[in-house]
């Protein structure tokens, strides 16, 4: 695809099996998914769900997009990316003020020309609320404007091409989630490609229910099989960003061994979590696992 060949992107990813030294890792196939390697700037998840957008934004010449995020998102950063290699106006709606303590990502953003508001915990609050959303869009009445994360429906066909991409059936894919488009793209594709395939979601922020919702929220209504998914809420180590010496110690130990590089947010707490799960038998004896490897070391900077 055109938007694909103008922004560099290599896929399919490589799929690669590897073997950390874990317990009980003989009894079991792992493999990675390297949509790390995607991009070396566009985060690996992100592109996936942005792709859509952006071939139909650039097919209806929107000059203008609009989006929200942390001081260290992974979206943002991607998204400023990909605007300013495709010559469309990017605004960056960002939680806190950062202006006096930049992040690297936030630098970088300001080296693509984004157009940075900052706004308080409160007014971010608001970024999925109608009257909040009405007001933006006549603040830039031309503008795109893409939810958090880029987690909108649009954004599972994009995912989906993980799923097609792979070179074998699983009997797991695992995968990190937060907004939950990206979970959502991979129970859409599962069920069209390979409906025996049971995902696992590993929760990386506090909030059960919430995420349940989320993930649910955005799958089409009329899906098949609604019941081979779960989301598991045991490793996001004290929440949202929040890390443990053991689990900065995995996210070394698991570069060394396998010489793929993880970071403490999302991919740390994936692998975090199938360590212990392999070592407690949670998957049955001689099962080929899929994790997927969503990116964001940017944000580990
Ligand atoms: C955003 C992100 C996720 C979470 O994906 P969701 O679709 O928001 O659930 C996982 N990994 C990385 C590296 C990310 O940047």
């Amino acid at each position: 695809m055109y938007l694909t060949e103008k922004l560099n992107i290599t896929t399919p990813s490589p799929e690669q099996v590897v073997s950390p030294l874990w317990e009980n890792i003989q009894s079991i196939q792992l493999s990675v998914k390297r949509d790390d390697l995607l991009h070396p700037v566009i985060s690996g998840n992100k592109w996936r769900k942005l792709k859509h957008t952006l071939v139909k934004a650039v097919q209806d010449d929107i000059q203008h997009i609009v989006s929200f995020g942390g001081g260290f998102s992974n979206h943002l950063h991607a998204l400023a990316y990909c605007c300013h290699q495709l010559g469309i106006q990017f605004t960056a709606i960002v939680r806190g003020d950062y202006s006096n303590n930049l992040s690297p990502m936030l630098q970088d953003l300001l080296n693509w020309h984004v157009n940075i508001q900052y706004v308080s915990r409160l007014t971010y609050k608001q970024r999925t609320e109608a009257n909040y959303l009405y007001a933006l869009q006549n603040t830039y009445p031309k503008a795109l404007i893409i939810p958090e994360g880029g987690s909108q429906q649009q954004a599972l066909q994009g995912v989906m091409d993980v799923v097609h991409e792979l070179d074998q059936d699983y009997d797991y894919i695992v995968a990190p989630v937060a907004s939950g488009g990206t979970l959502a793209g991979l129970i859409n594709g599962v069920a069209e490609i390979c409906p025996s395939t049971k995902l696992l979601g590993i929760g990386v922020l506090k909030g059960p229910e919430y995420l349940e919702q989320l993930v649910t929220s955005l799958l089409p209504k009329n899906l098949p099989n609604p019941t081979n998914w779960h989301i598991n809420h045991d490793y996001h180590c004290g929440g949202y960003a929040k890390s443990t010496l053991e689990l900065t110690r995995l996210c070394s130990d698991f570069y060394q061994q396998t010489n793929i590089k993880i970071e403490p947010v999302y991919s740390g707490k994936l692998f975090f979590a199938l360590r212990s799960l392999i070592a407690n038998q949670y998957f049955p004896s001689g099962s080929r696992i899929l994790a997927l490897h969503t990116g964001g070391l940017q944000g580990a900077r």
